[in-house]
């Protein structure tokens, strides 16, 4: 999970972003641990929250395990951990205090995908996800239809809204302004870094290869906190929130899903290393695509003509290499490289 930020903390940080931005001009912050890959060994990759993740990916990708089922299986563990307040079980709620999930998956060798969105009550989306690849002729069930489909396959209905959670949406309520009735008492069970809660991103995205050079992914999240009843972020729409295609690699994403949505940036990613370019660079041509793009939207930039958002990919290519790269840094993404289980260091644009 991305650490809560302040409209106003973002603002002052974008003229650091910017002065960055100009003593590397047309330049960027490569990883000083560029990553390396052999052929024909499994890999996982996951975003920064994702460490249990890719352990749990690479145990059954070395057992020969189907790298979705493999990637799947290893977010399921954040998706049901309530600590993690970006994905499933104690993830942020919307306005109304309801967590509302999206999912996606992508199988690398057939092509198929499978996504959820604004679903309700079932802890897992991922799942719901993959069966809606396996089992309908669809690509994306949303809202009351989803959650009625997942039921149908026997997923149970769950309250996922946990204290800490409501807590803070309830700390986001009560000072949405002075001139209503809602009084901001201090808390006394949240930590101090969730009392400020504004609004926040978090997400996880898993990436798999196994040995014969099949590749996966999957991208589950509860979206941006306090989000519009009904609003669908990045994460379940195929190119935008995850792309696999197999000859080529896998890319996903987290961060601020319309800035993502609006460049289709997993597809980007995908086809950029298959133009030849390594992981990292791919990921950060992305970035510099829906940077660029931002300076169109003033509401999506900083005083210095900076993106004031969040954005990260995350890739993995056939033959074994994988990279990241975020739009401020230094940030860390999860890596199992087959040998060893760590966060690595992600290239960035904005130095923070
Ligand atoms: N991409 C997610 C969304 O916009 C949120 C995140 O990754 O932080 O819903």
């Amino acid at each position: 999970m991305e650490y809560p930020w302040k409209r106003r903390e973002f603002l002052k940080a974008g003229t650091a972003f910017g002065a960055a931005w100009a003593a590397k001009p047309g330049g960027f912050f490569p990883s000083t641990t560029p990553p390396g890959g052999q052929a024909g060994s499994c890999k996982a990759v996951a975003s920064g929250n994702g460490i249990r993740a890719t352990e749990k990916a690479m145990a059954l990708l070395k057992e020969g395990a189907d790298p979705l089922e493999a990637a799947i299986a290893g977010v399921n563990i954040v998706e049901d951990d309530p600590e993690d307040m970006s994905v499933g079980y104690g993830g942020l709620p919307n306005e109304d205090g309801e967590v509302e999930l999206d999912a996606s998956v992508m199988h690398g060798p057939t092509h198929a995908s499978g996504a959820v969105a604004a679903l309700k009550h079932i802890k897992n989306p991922s799942q719901v996800a993959k069966l809606v690849m396996e089992r309908t002729n669809h690509c994306l069930l949303v809202g009351e239809g989803a959650l009625k489909f997942a039921l149908a396959y026997g997923f149970v209905k769950e309250n996922l809204l946990t204290d800490r959670a409501r807590e803070a949406w309830l700390r986001w309520k009560e000072n949405l302004s002075d001139r209503d009735n809602w009084l901001p008492p201090a808390s006394k069970t949240l930590p101090p870094e969730l009392q400020a809660y504004v609004r926040t991103y978090g997400t996880i995205n898993g990436l798999a290869l196994d040995e014969k050079g099949n590749l996966a992914g999957v991208t589950t999240t509860s979206g941006l906190s306090w989000k519009r009843a009904g609003r669908v972020g990045d994460s379940p729409i195929i190119g935008a929130g995850l792309y696999v295609d197999n000859d080529i690699g896998a890319a996903g994403s987290t961060g601020f899903g319309e800035a993502n949505i609006l460049n289709v940036a997993s597809f980007q990613v995908v086809l950029f290393m298959g133009q030849g370019m390594s992981p990292e660079q791919a990921c950060l041509e992305a970035l510099k695509r829906v940077a660029d793009k931002a300076k169109r939207h003033p509401r999506l930039t900083g005083p210095d003509g900076r993106p004031n958002f969040g954005m990260n990919y995350y890739a993995l290519n056939k033959k074994g290499e994988f990279g990241s790269a975020s739009m401020t840094g230094p940030s860390s993404y999860a890596v199992h490289d087959g040998a060893k289980n760590a966060l690595r260091e992600a290239a960035y644009l904005f130095k923070r």
